[in-house]
């Protein structure tokens, strides 16, 4: 593991066997009693709380920098192999943020996912859209010949949507539930509806990609 630090390691290894430093060790080791609260936002305090949902400004932008990072590296891996010309949009692709990892922003990617991926028009002003942290967009098998993703008629589409989130390596399956139900409404205006039969409609699918703060994987 030559790009983990030995720090990082040490606080994995913390938090897999329940040592990270909150409030409950203190309250156990100086035999206080009371509920276990987080010093910074007064929260239940735990070390899935510190990790996941504390509140607080620093707190937050380091769970948002670790979900970047986590998607630029996946974004990274999948545009390198068969499915890069599929790429429509990457989420996380902040240069800086890129740079800063000594990662390459890759050309012609979008953060919003644009007009033309949808079937119709669309009078919905984008704020009111989930953003999947990647979108591809490829033919479906044995019914296109093209690469481009735009020059693939829209019936013909496979899109795939990929959502990366950090979870609890124990309970996944909350996080799992919150991401399809977050970006339900988006998978169905992507979709069309020929009404001549489902096989000439296209096709949308989610992938969520759940990484454990302990370093878990689920797909
Ligand atoms: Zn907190």
């Amino acid at each position: 593991m030559p790009n983990v630090t030995f720090k990082e390691q040490e606080q994995v290894l913390k938090y897999r066997t329940d040592t990270i430093h909150t409030d409950k060790h203190t309250k156990r080791f100086s035999h206080t009693t009371g509920p276990a609260t987080c010093p910074l936002c007064g929260g239940s305090d735990s070390a899935p709380h510190i990790l996941l949902r504390c509140n607080i400004h620093t707190l937050k932008r380091l769970h948002i920098n670790r979900h970047n990072h986590a998607v630029s590296l996946c974004g990274e891996e999948i545009s390198k192999g068969k499915l890069g010309s599929a790429f429509v949009t990457m989420d996380a692709c902040n240069s800086e943020k890129l740079s800063d990892l000594n990662i390459e922003t890759p050309d012609d990617i979008e953060r919003n996912i644009p007009d033309w991926v949808f079937p119709t028009r669309q009078n919905l002003p984008t704020r009111h859209q989930s953003r999947p942290d990647g979108v591809l967009v490829m033919p479906i098998e044995g019914r296109g010949r093209h690469l481009d993703p735009k020059q693939i008629p829209p019936k013909d589409r496979d899109i795939h949507l990929v959502e990366f989130k950090f979870c609890s390596d124990i309970n996944p399956q909350q996080t799992l539930e919150t991401a399809h139900n977050q970006h339900q409404p988006l998978i169905q205006r992507l979709r069309t509806r020929s009404l001549r039969g489902i096989s000439r409609n296209n096709q949308v699918t989610l992938h969520v990609i759940l990484l454990g703060v302990g370093g878990t994987i689920y797909n």
